[in-house]
């Protein structure tokens, strides 16, 4: 488990496989609790990110430890990462064909670590993992695809532009612990 995450750190840190390689500063591999029961999974990194080849470490980092530690779920319990892990210059949204090509580092992410559920952190996931539209329509579901549970909430970066959800990844977050908490009892979740 340690040695195949450490490989597919070091495969991602070396990685060329798209265009992003070219502009990054440093590849930004998950991290985090490899025996995590939730993943945590963003956009891209940012220019913070970039610089310190480590993910939510800028702004929507503070943002995510206030979420998380709202919900009593520990940073260094979780495992945190995203759908591409190289920065896009500006920021701008990873394309289809970038987030085809880093696709197998998520999945492998998630094949080693076997969560329970995979928190999913804005639109750019949202629709890379799950085909979705709307996260403000779908936020807050539990939602069960190929026998793996998902839970949807908005992007950390959200609220530095609509201050009015932080409040919303706060109370959404708890449910997510709450649901955690009902997994690891053998309990059934409602989905939708
Ligand atoms: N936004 C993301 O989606 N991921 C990060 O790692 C930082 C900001
Ligand atoms: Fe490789 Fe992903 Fe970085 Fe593209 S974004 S270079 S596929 S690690």
């Amino acid at each position: 488990m340690f040695e195949e995450i450490g490989n597919l750190q070091q495969r991602v840190s070396l990685c060329t496989k798209c265009n992003l390689s070219k502009s990054r500063t440093n590849a930004v591999p998950g991290t985090g609790n490899i025996k995590s029961e939730v993943i945590f999974v963003g956009e891209a990194p940012g220019r913070n990110e970039d610089l310190q080849g480590k993910p939510f470490v800028g702004i929507a980092g503070k943002i995510l430890n206030e979420a998380l530690e709202y919900a009593g779920l520990l940073r260094d319990e979780v495992y945190i990462t995203n759908v591409v892990k190289c920065r896009p210059p500006n920021n701008r949204r990873p394309s289809k064909e970038e987030r085809a090509a880093c696709k197998e580092y998520l999945s492998e992410e998630m094949k080693i670590i076997q969560p329970k559920i995979i928190c999913i952190l804005g639109n750019t996931a949202f629709n890379s993992l799950l085909d979705g539209e709307s996260i403000i329509k779908n936020r807050g579901k539990i939602i069960k695809n190929n026998n793996q549970l998902y839970f949807v909430t908005v992007h950390p970066a959200a609220i530095i532009y609509n201050p009015d959800l932080r409040q919303t990844l706060k109370d959404d977050f708890k449910l997510l612990a709450q649901t955690l908490d009902k997994l690891r009892k053998g309990l059934d979740v409602e989905t939708s």
